[in-house]
């Protein structure tokens, strides 16, 4: 027993002072059936409270079960256990000679935790970590076990469930064929002058695209080109190559990420942009992140330019990405190609909060939509105007949770403002 228990960041402090680690299956359904309300938590990375269970409410860690990462190879397919994190898995399917489509800027994170909230890696082509999922295993609200597959009803409500729906214990991803990638860092590549294709074209230049500002003055300082080694080598025509090994955060070692300089390795080794083994980003921080339209991306990036001089001084760097469109219900990128904004914010809410208000008003004409993970004020009947299946979502939260076991303060704001 532990006196607290903290997110990754150490800005929330959960109300429950143990996290309980059942070592079974059975435990755990025992557990959540004999419990009134009852929360997961993953790898604890999310900056708010959505994993918080509430006053007297349990807080339940899947680290104890046996890390399952269960490779068909024939079916191009793993199932994977629900407190396994992108490291391991990332390991154990690349032995296999298999891929995920995709990864997040770090792979510290639980699987199960990051498509919980709509969590997302950069490409055009890409969809959300989520978009990987074809089957979902869940143990619900009275310890019963159940798996919802893809093209159910109920699927598209099933995977980005910001943990509302039960315990999730284990997930099938797709996979598919080993590939390398390499690395290209450019710098200062302009804003000004862009329109909509160029900006696209930008984007578009690699399998998964990275701009990053401060905000300090117009256009990127930085700009990350993954390219998979079985597609062609565009010429990227807008910015200098890099002569050093670049971090996303100003003054932060360029060690801890992963290689650059267009020296090949495998998908896993170069998606994210942190090194498993160090710490990710700058490790003292808050972050913030919003998704629009695509088709809003120069509008809405000149808007936040417009309001840099407030935005700079609490930042430590702003990272722009694209995501394909999606089918989840509550999923940021759900039936729209996306622009992402993220922010990564001085450690100090005082400070971060008005900022971030300001940034929402700066991007409330662009139907932004907050990362579930992330620091965010946008009220809860503007959530809801921006997710067209919501009451779906609810309505699945009813019918798996009738007594609203899981649904925490903050799944009840978001569900019923
Ligand atoms: C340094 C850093 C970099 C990041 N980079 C990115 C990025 O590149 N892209 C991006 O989109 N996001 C990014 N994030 C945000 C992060 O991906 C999300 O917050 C994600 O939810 C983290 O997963 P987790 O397991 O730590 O989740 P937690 O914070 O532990 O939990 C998140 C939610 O998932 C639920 N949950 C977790 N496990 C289960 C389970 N087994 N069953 C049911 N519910 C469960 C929890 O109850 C909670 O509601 C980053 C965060 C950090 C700290």
């Amino acid at each position: 027993m532990t006196d607290t228990v903290t997110n990754w960041a150490g800005n929330i402090t959960y109300s429950a002072k143990e996290v309980h680690r059942p070592h079974s299956l059975g435990a755990l359904r025992a557990l959540v059936a004999e419990s009134a309300r009852l929360r997961v938590l993953g790898s604890g990375h999310s900056f708010n409270e959505i994993a918080e269970p509430g006053a007297g409410g349990v807080l339940l860690s899947l680290a104890g079960l046996p890390p399952e990462t269960d490779v068909d190879t024939a079916a191009r397919t793993v199932r994977v256990g629900g407190g396994v994190r992108y490291a391991e898995l990332a390991r154990t399917v690349h032995a296999h000679g298999l891929a995920l489509a995709n990864m997040a800027s770090l792979p510290h994170i639980s699987v199960a935790g990051s498509v919980a909230t709509g969590t997302h890696g950069s490409g055009v082509g890409n969809g959300g970590l989520a978009s990987s999922v074809r089957e979902v295993e869940l143990v619900t609200a009275d310890g019963s076990v159940l798996t919802v597959r893809r093209g159910e009803e109920r699927f598209d409500g099933a995977v980005t469930s910001l943990g509302a729906l039960g315990v999730v214990t284990a997930l099938t991803l797709d996979l598919e064929p080993a590939y390398g990638v390499e690395q290209h860092v450019f710098t200062e590549v302009p804003l000004a002058g862009m329109d909509a294709a160029e900006v696209e074209a930008v984007l578009s230049a690699a399998y998964s695209v990275s701009l990053f500002t401060d905000w300090s003055r117009p256009g990127f300082r930085q700009v990350w080109f993954k390219r998979r080694t079985d597609q062609p080598l565009p010429r990227f025509r807008w910015g200098t190559p890099a002569t050093e090994t670049m971090h996303p955060v100003p003054g932060m070692p360029g060690v801890n990420c992963t290689r650059q300089f267009g020296e090949a390795g495998p998908w896993h080794e170069r998606l994210p942009h942190f090194r498993a083994d160090f710490v990710p980003s700058s490790g003292a921080e808050l972050q913030s992140e919003y998704l629009m339209p695509r088709a809003h991306a120069v509008e809405a990036l000149h808007a936040l330019d417009a309001i840099g001089e407030s935005v700079a001084p609490v930042l430590q760097t702003c990272e722009v990405r694209a995501v394909a469109a999606d089918a989840q219900w509550l999923s940021p990128a759900h039936g729209r190609d996306t622009l992402a904004v993220h922010f990564t914010w001085v450690e100090d809410m005082a400070a971060v909060l008005p900022v971030v208000r300001r940034v929402e008003a700066a991007l409330d004409a662009y139907d932004a939509r907050p990362h579930w993970g992330k620091v965010f004020t946008t009220p809860p009947s503007v959530l809801r105007a921006r997710y067209p299946r919501l009451d779906d979502f609810r309505a699945l939260t009813r019918e798996l949770d009738p007594a609203g076991k899981f649904a925490n303060a903050f799944v009840r704001e978001v569900l019923t403002g």
